[in-house]
């Protein structure tokens, strides 16, 4: 659907550049290949293109002036915020201008009445996390990418992370947004107001929109309360079985933050790249780490809650700073061991399908992809967030049928092809698997109805 051109209309290729310039500044309109470049591949590798520039606007009004001129020109543009997504949305395709959006940095002080804070879509999530517990409150969104990662891209990609199952979603911290449409137009609504049923969602419909029905310039974030205490445990299991048993006897903890998990043959590779030692002294095929955070101490209703379980053998507990990011050096970095891994073993960059099941199939979803993969001589890691079924799948020698035969599994299983990274390009393929002909149509006359021209991040959600 995208009409991108060259040069539409008046307006010559040239023309655009020096328009953008006027708007933003020469200095901030990037055409030097040198210069381009870190904007133009994927945090993977696996996403590459070549932009017509990169524009970097410091502030809403020429965030719109930007949207505007390419408009004017016809020209296709991507939204880019730190770089960092894992599904090929975030950098160029086929000579779009790249709008990134990091100087839109700026964090307002912190409403502690109202426990809300309006954040610049650059802001990295590093930073909201600093700024709102210097006010003594919290974000509820946190994951490995937090240095990088902005309010921007985990608005668009409705990012989830590591407190799902305490917080939810990024979605469940949108209270509102300001976004420039297609056009050029700006919607505001930052007002907070936590009752608002005045027509549609528009915060909610960007929310996970991916870049391609506006660009978001800022956001009006939900705060909460900042837990002094905290504990993080991590279990040895025999299987996935007791991994669920493990969660199910946890789940009604007030306290509970985060559950995640992985395997033997990832905590060999974030070993083998880190050079950590072994975290418990016996091994085992799968590992949960546990975190409980509240305002008063937390470790004894998690040994409760643990206490008889037959899963629970070998267990590690650390309440801490150093100790709990020691062990959550296990989970967190797995992401870069794969990554690691690939470029050592050269197999290229690892397919990465983030996905989830419902959690009383999961057990079989495992088996399934592992047998896929070793009948495709692929390597498969596995680890991800338990609490919602979400499973992270990195192939290391993979292909583009072996992602269909997964995702084909995930469609049968009820699942969702895209958990929380989003579809991108890497997974636009596959929407009709888990979105029929009705569902798409409206998703379609959405984008349709705020991108007419087709211009904002073609090719993302929408193949072909
Ligand atoms: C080590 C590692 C761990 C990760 N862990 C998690 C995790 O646990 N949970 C999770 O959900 N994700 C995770 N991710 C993926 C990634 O960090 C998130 O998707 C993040 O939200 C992307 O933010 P970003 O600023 O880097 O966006 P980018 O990568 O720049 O862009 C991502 C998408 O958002 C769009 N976009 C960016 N900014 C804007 C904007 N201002 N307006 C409109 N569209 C915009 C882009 O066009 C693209 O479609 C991880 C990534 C890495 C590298």
């Amino acid at each position: 659907m995208s009409s991108c051109s060259e040069a539409v209309g008046h307006t010559t290729a040239d023309e655009l550049l020096a328009g953008l310039a006027r708007i933003v500044g020469a200095d901030h309109v990037l055409t030097d290949a040198d210069r381009r470049a870190s904007y133009e591949t994927d945090w993977t590798g696996r996403f590459s293109g070549q932009a017509r520039c990169v524009v970097r606007p410091a502030d809403t009004a020429q965030v719109s002036g930007v949207v505007a001129a390419c408009a004017a020109a016809g020209a296709c543009l991507v939204p880019q915020g730190g770089n960092t997504g894992l599904v090929g949305a975030g950098v160029p395709r086929a000579g779009e201008v790249v709008v990134s959006v990091g100087r839109l940095d700026r964090l307002e002080p912190v409403d502690t009445t109202a426990a809300q804070v309006t954040a610049g879509a650059g802001v990295t999530l590093a930073a909201l996390h600093a700024h709102a517990e210097a006010a003594g409150l919290a974000y509820g969104v946190d994951f490995a990418a937090r240095d990088s990662a902005t309010v921007g891209g985990s608005v668009a990609t409705n990012a989830g992370g590591l407190h799902v199952v305490r917080h939810g979603d990024t979605r469940a911290q949108v209270l509102g947004v300001e976004a420039v449409l297609a056009d050029g137009r700006v919607v505001r609504r930052l007002g907070g107001l936590p009752k608002d049923s005045t027509g549609y969602d528009l915060p909610g419909l960007l929310t996970g929109s991916e870049g391609t029905l506006a660009v978001v310039t800022s956001a009006r974030l939900r705060l909460r309360p900042l837990s002094r205490h905290r504990v993080v445990a991590l279990l040895g299991v025999e299987s996935t079985g007791e991994a669920l048993d493990v969660l199910a006897a946890i789940r009604g903890l007030p306290s509970l933050s985060a559950v995640e998990w992985f395997h033997d043959d990832g905590l060999r590779l974030v070993r083998q790249h880190s050079g950590l030692p072994a975290p418990l002294p016996g091994d085992h095929p799968t590992y949960v780490l546990v975190e409980c955070a509240g305002p008063e101490p937390v470790t004894e209703a998690l040994a409760a809650a643990l206490d008889g379980l037959a899963a629970v053998g070998d267990v590690a507990v650390a309440e801490d700073r150093r100790g709990r990011s020691a062990l959550w050096a296990y989970r967190e970095r797995h992401t870069e061991a794969v990554a690691d891994e690939s470029a050592a073993s050269n197999t290229g960059p690892p397919h990465k399908l983030d996905v989830a099941v419902p959690l009383t199939a999961l057990g079989n979803f495992k088996v399934a992809v592992r047998r896929r993969c070793a009948e495709a001589g692929a390597r498969v890691i596995l680890f991800g967030h338990l609490a919602e079924g979400n499973l992270h799948v990195n192939v290391l020698g993979g292909n583009d049928e072996l992602d269909h035969a997964l995702l084909l599994l995930v469609a049968e299983c009820g699942g969702s092809i895209s958990a929380e990274h989003g579809v991108g390009i890497a997974k636009a393929a596959w929407l009709p698997l888990v979105r029929d002909a009705a569902d798409r149509a409206a998703m379609l006359a959405i984008k349709q109805a705020l991108d007419p021209q087709g211009l904002l991040n073609p090719g993302v959600l929408f193949a072909g």
